[in-house]
């Protein structure tokens, strides 16, 4: 009998902050038990209610920069101030695992996982299975309303956000496919519609 042969996929997500795409991400993580997010570790103090080792690794810039130094990360970048990085373990044992590992990560680590799957001849296996979506917000206007909107940040570091977010957004033609959020329900219509194409696109064909 032929049956399709679950392979595991690699996505990463990038998207100016407050665009959204961590409300698209949860959603499909709730709705997939096959996908798992990459846990990744920060020099940035963790906000009301994050979990270390669930939300993030909470690192100090000595433990970051240890981590770096031993080659442990996939892709490591300074954020609004702060290191972020994926290591290399946490990717790996989930896709050992079977599961399919979602990357939340910003338009310098998706480069660097770009480049790592080109060059390192251990991932190039996986480049058939990585998919990158870019999470555009309708505006930055609508960006500022969504950053204010959510109380979460200082007006000093939304600024910063902001313009890092138009920096951002010239990043989009990186990426495989770009949804545009503006209305929620059908930003997660795409992005569903996308992930089940990649099931089969990836897929393998096994008698
Ligand atoms: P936040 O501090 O709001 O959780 O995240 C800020 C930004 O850092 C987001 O754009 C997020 O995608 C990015 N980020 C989170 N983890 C990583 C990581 O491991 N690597 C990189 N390059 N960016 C990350």
């Amino acid at each position: 009998m032929i049956t399709l042969k679950r392979t595991p996929m690699l996505w990463v997500v990038s998207a100016p902050s407050g665009a959204g795409k961590t409300t698209l991400c949860d959603r499909l993580v709730a709705e997939h038990d096959t996908i798992i997010y990459s846990v990744s570790c920060t020099t940035r103090a963790p906000r009301a209610g994050e979990i270390d080792g669930k939300s993030y690794i909470f690192l100090t810039e000595d433990a970051f920069a240890e981590r770096v130094a031993a080659g442990a990360f996939l892709e490591h970048a300074q954020v609004h101030g702060n290191y972020y990085g994926t290591l290399k373990e946490t990717v790996q044992d989930a896709l050992a695992a079977g599961r399919d590992v979602l990357m939340d990560i910003d338009v310098q680590g998706a480069a660097q996982i770009r480049h790592a799957l080109q060059h390192d001849p251990a991932l190039a296996p996986l480049q058939s299975a990585y998919v990158d979506i870019f999470i555009a917000p309708p505006s930055l206007h609508d960006l500022q309303l969504r950053l204010w909107g959510r109380g979460q940040d200082e007006e000093a570091v939304i600024t910063k956000r902001l313009a890092k977010a138009a920096e951002e957004l010239r990043h989009w033609r990186d990426y495989q496919y770009v949804i545009v959020n503006d209305r929620l329900e059908d930003s997660y219509r795409v992005l569903r519609s996308i992930w089940r194409a990649a099931c089969h696109r990836t897929h393998r064909l096994v008698d």
